[in-house]
C-alpha cells in the first residue's frame, strides 16, 4: 500500500514536473527537424498543468523531489524483479541423495538426476527383487567413485524419480523452495 501511494506520487508529481518545466522553457531554441515533435510534446506536457507562476526554488524541489520518487519506484520495480524464480530451484536433497533437474519452457521438469553428496559424481542404481523374476520391489544407488550408497529404497528406478518429480513439484507450490534458495545461498557464495 505505502509503495502504491509513493508509485501515485510518481505519477501526479513527474508530469506536472515535466509541464511546469516546459512551461519555462517555450523559448527554447530546438533545430528545424526537431521543432514538430517538440511543439507536439510541449502541447502534452503544457496540457497537464494549468498555467501558474512558481518561484525557481518551488521548480527545483519539485524536480528534486520527482527524481527521488522516481529512484524509489525503480528501486522496487527492481528488487520484485529480483525475487527468486521457482526456475531457480535446481537442486534440492532427497533420500540422502543431490537431485538436480531442469525445467522445460512449460515448467515441466527434466533432466533429473541424482548425485553422490560426498564427491557430486552421478549415482548408479540397482534394481532388486525378491525373486528373480518377480517385480522389482527396492533400488539402491551408489557412487562408483568414492563408494557412497544408499541402501534399498522402495520402488523401482522409475517409481522414485516420479516420487521425487512429484517432491519437487509440491515444494513449487507450497513456496517451500524459496527456503531451499535462501539455504543454498551461503553454499554458493563459497565455492
Ligand atoms: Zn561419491
Amino acid at each position: 500500500m505505502k509503495n502504491t501511494t509513493k508509485a501515485l506520487g510518481v505519477l501526479i508529481v513527474a508530469p506536472v514536473a515535466v509541464g511546469i518545466i516546459l512551461r519555462s522553457t517555450t523559448d527554447i531554441k530546438i533545430s528545424e527537424p526537431f521543432l514538430w515533435v517538440w511543439d507536439r510534446v510541449k502541447e502534452v506536457g503544457l496540457s497537464l498543468v494549468h498555467p501558474v507562476e512558481l518561484p525557481l526554488f518551488v521548480i527545483l524541489i519539485l524536480i528534486f523531489l520527482s527524481g527521488i520518487l522516481i529512484l524509489i519506484a525503480a528501486s522496487k520495480i527492481r528488487k520484485e524483479n529480483s525475487e527468486p524464480s521457482f526456475r531457480d530451484y535446481t537442486e534440492d536433497r532427497f533420500d540422502g541423495m543431490v537431485w538436480r533437474w531442469n525445467y522445460q519452457v512449460n515448467g515441466t521438469i527434466c533432466n533429473m538426476g541424482c548425485y553422490c553428496p560426498q564427491c557430486d559424481n552421478q549415482l548408479v542404481y540397482t534394481e532388486h527383487s525378491v525373486l528373480s523374476y518377480s517385480d522389482v520391489t527396492h533400488t539402491s544407488f551408489q557412487c562408483e567413485d568414492c563408494g557412497f550408497s544408499v541402501p534399498k529404497i522402495q520402488g523401482d528406478r522409475d517409481y522414485i524419480y516420479s516420487r521425487i518429480r512429484r517432491l519437487i513439484d509440491k515444494n513449487v507450490r507450497n513456496e517451500h523452495y524459496k527456503a531451499v534458495l535462501e539455504q543454498q545461498k551461503p553454499q554458493s557464495a563459497t565455492t
